[in-house]
């Protein structure tokens, strides 16, 4: 299988207003990771009316930018795809600064303790990026379908695309005469997602990329990496490659791996090191879903945890 063709982002400027379309521009911010490629991409849609979709990260160097780029305009609107912390933090500050009304999904629900603890203290990887923003609260709290007309020209419609996190959506409208989608962290153009339980849901994830697909937008817009304008054969790749991953993990506990670690260490074994953590968490998305196909069970009938011990049924 050939897998997804992912692409790179070249010749980032941090703090760069970028015209990426006619009507579309992106900051990016100085926040490069393993989890955000090169950084957070912030959209500004429109032109004198404009909508500003994830202000982004905690920066002093990003809040200037966005205060440059958008300077002698009016935002409208506040778009937030979801609340970890290189999207909505920032949007609060901008609410502030501009008046303008936040809108998302809703505020990140709290994890079930059941399934994770939440850890004393967060490891240094998950602090910056991956972290969750539990202050975001919208003024406006989105349901799938719902339709923003937040300026003339700027009609704006809610995508709920659950998966990377239960309150991720995506949204799409109408620019330049083309079906645009900015799909956050949904559908990123660099590389796959991080699905990672308690919240994040293999099923629901699959769901929503299916979604995408059925939409065949014309462009996809990520906050992390480029534009995809090979929408349906990208995202049926991305569902493939999940698939496919699935069935490996699927095939490890039916030859008799049972913990998490084993797992990722025969189907990883070629992935940086540093990447068998989130890739523990993606093995774990994946047995929780296998757990409610009926394929996978967990030993004692306990919860599908990270650390909980599985067999094929
Ligand atoms: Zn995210």
């Amino acid at each position: 299988m050939s897998g997804p063709s992912f692409r790179a982002l070249d010749d980032v400027e941090y703090g760069r207003v970028e015209q990426v379309a006619p009507t579309i521009r992106r900051v990016i911010a100085e926040n490069p990771s393993k989890f955000t490629y090169r950084g957070t991409g912030t959209y500004i849609v429109g032109h004198g009316d404009v909508v500003v979709i994830d202000p982004g990260p905690r920066l002093d160097s990003h809040r200037e930018a966005l205060v440059a780029a958008v300077a002698g305009e009016r935002v409208r609107g506040i778009l937030v795809t979801h609340c970890h912390a290189d999207h909505s933090p920032l949007a609060t500050w901008l609410a502030a600064e501009t008046g303008a009304p936040m809108f998302g999904h809703g505020p990140h629900p709290r994890p079930d303790p059941a399934l994770e603890p939440e850890p004393d203290e967060p490891d240094a990887d998950t602090v910056i990026e991956e972290s969750t923003d539990h202050d975001f609260v919208p003024d406006h709290a989105t349901g799938h379908g719902e339709v923003l007309d937040l300026a003339p020209g700027l009609v704006v419609e809610a995508v709920h695309t659950p998966g990377h996190t239960s309150n991720h959506t995506c949204w799409a409208a109408e620019l330049d005469g083309a079906r645009v989608l900015f799909s956050g962290d949904h559908v990123m153009g660099w590389s796959t997602t991080v699905v990672s339980p308690p919240d994040g849901d293999m099923a629901a994830y699959l769901d929503s990329l299916q979604l995408v697909i059925d939409r065949a937008d014309d462009v996809l817009w990520p906050t992390h990496g480029p534009a995809r304008d090979d929408v349906v054969e990208y995202v049926t790749a991305l569902v493939e490659h999940r698939r496919a991953r699935e069935a490996a993990v699927l095939h490890a506990v039916r030859s008799g791996l049972t913990a998490i670690p084993d797992i990722v260490a025969e189907l990883y074994a070629d992935v940086r090191a540093e990447l068998h953590k989130p890739a523990g968490r993606s093995v774990w998305a994946h047995l929780t879903h296998l757990v409610a196909q009926g394929e996978v069970e967990v030993e004692g009938a306990g919860l599908p945890r990270l650390d909980a011990s599985y067999r094929a049924t």
